[in-house]
């Protein structure tokens, strides 16, 4: 029995759940450190951490950063971090509409409604029969947006598709939105775990960064990291002018006393050291890359066994995809018969998590594929 469907974290090669050996060394370190008490954080969070995950979003040498218009809060990971951000467009800024992509991650919609946004929308995204971007939809949805509408955009590795923009798409995805005045809002929610280069993945974010949009851009370390119940987040906000910095600011402080009072110390604290230091850094950086070229080798060898075995169809899109999730394609009744006839457990729409496979089962799983195929 092999679960595809539900599992919504990493597994190493043998399926197993992995701690990254950079936070096992930190943990040992912190819980021998006499100093590091129990006392409340500022409301805002540990600001060492939340400066170096704006540099880590924007890149070091970022003028954004240099000019002052930046800043960051610790959240409550990726979901606090859009939670905080959807409080503050709505509460303070008074947007009421928000757009997510068809499909998103299952939590946009709840998320943004919960904030006092009550025009839902969805931009087209997912095109079944070319299994890959609806671009001319997409455009078109952003085309048609009422001005002042939030897009909630995926900075990088697309849930649940796997499918990101291209940089020429990009481009013209902000051309779109510059005109029509719409404001983005970036859930980055796997930096550095998509393609094994923290660069690459915020491309879209520095791209938008330098165009001159204001924005903001929800950061999760629980990919990344590994560190999905210790709630490690940002919410890093772009503005157009410094001077307006402190009056947000000021707004986060209060839509986080009254939702929470201050974020946990933990993650926090050790995601600062790493990103801190040179050596721990690489290390880090070793763990992702590792993460994410299990992943891509798992895309690999799926297709190439579905190629190997003749399966109908193409499969690139399997490969061209990126990131935990993959939207395989397969239809409702191909995916019941996987379920029923072979215990491999996806979603009716298809959606697998690669990290679900693995050298050992990844022959039977494109077997099973292949029969569901052809039936
Ligand atoms: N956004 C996206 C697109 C995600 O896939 C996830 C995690 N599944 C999140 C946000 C938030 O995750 P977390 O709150 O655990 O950081």
């Amino acid at each position: 029995m092999f679960k595809l469907q539900n599992l919504q974290s990493y597994r190493d090669e043998n399926g197993k759940p992995w701690v990254l050996p950079v936070v096992r060394k930190m943990e040992k370190k912190m819980s021998e450190d006499p100093t590091l008490l129990h006392e409340y954080l500022p409301v805002l969070g540990l600001e060492q951490f939340s400066n170096a995950s704006v540099s880590m979003l924007l890149g070091e040498d970022s003028p954004a950063i240099a000019a002052g218009r930046t800043f960051g809060v610790q959240a409550l990971s990726g979901t606090g971090g859009l939670r905080i951000g959807a409080e503050l467009l709505n509460k303070h800024l008074k947007y009421t509409t928000f757009y997510y992509s068809n499909p998103t991650w299952e939590n946009h919609h709840l998320v943004f409604v919960n904030s006092g946004f009550t025009q839902p929308r969805t931009y087209r995204y997912w095109n079944p029969k070319t299994r890959a971007i609806d671009f001319d939809g997409f455009i078109e949805d952003l085309k048609n947006a009422p001005e002042n509408s939030v897009i909630i955009l995926h900075a990088c590795a697309h849930n649940p598709t796997g499918i990101d923009p291209s940089q020429e798409q990009w481009e013209k995805i902000a051309d779109v939105m510059e005109e029509r005045k719409l404001f983005p809002f970036f859930d980055s929610a796997y930096q550095g775990f998509a393609s094994g280069d923290l660069d690459r993945d915020a491309w879209a974010v520095r791209y938008f960064v330098k165009r001159g949009f204001e924005l903001v851009c929800a950061q999760s370390y629980a990919k990344n990291f590994g560190l999905y119940n210790e709630r490690v987040g940002n919410l890093a906000v772009v503005m157009s002018d410094a001077r307006h910095a402190a009056a947000v600011r000021s707004q986060l402080t209060w839509i986080v006393r009254g939702m929470y009072s201050n974020p946990p110390a933990h993650g926090a604290r050790l995601v600062a050291a790493v990103l801190a230091d040179k050596q721990l850094f690489d290390e880090w950086r070793d763990h992702i890359k590792l993460m994410s070229s299990r992943v891509m080798g798992m895309r690999e060898a799926l297709r190439s066994e579905l190629v190997k075995l003749g399966t109908p169809g193409n499969w690139d899109h399997i490969v061209k995809q990126i990131g935990l999730f993959s939207y395989t394609g397969l239809t409702p009744r191909q995916t019941e018969h996987l379920i029923k006839e072979y215990h491999i457990y996806l979603l009716k729409s298809g959606r697998i998590n690669i990290c679900g496979l693995n050298p050992g089962n990844v022959e039977y799983v494109a077997r099973a594929i292949h029969d569901a195929v052809t039936k």
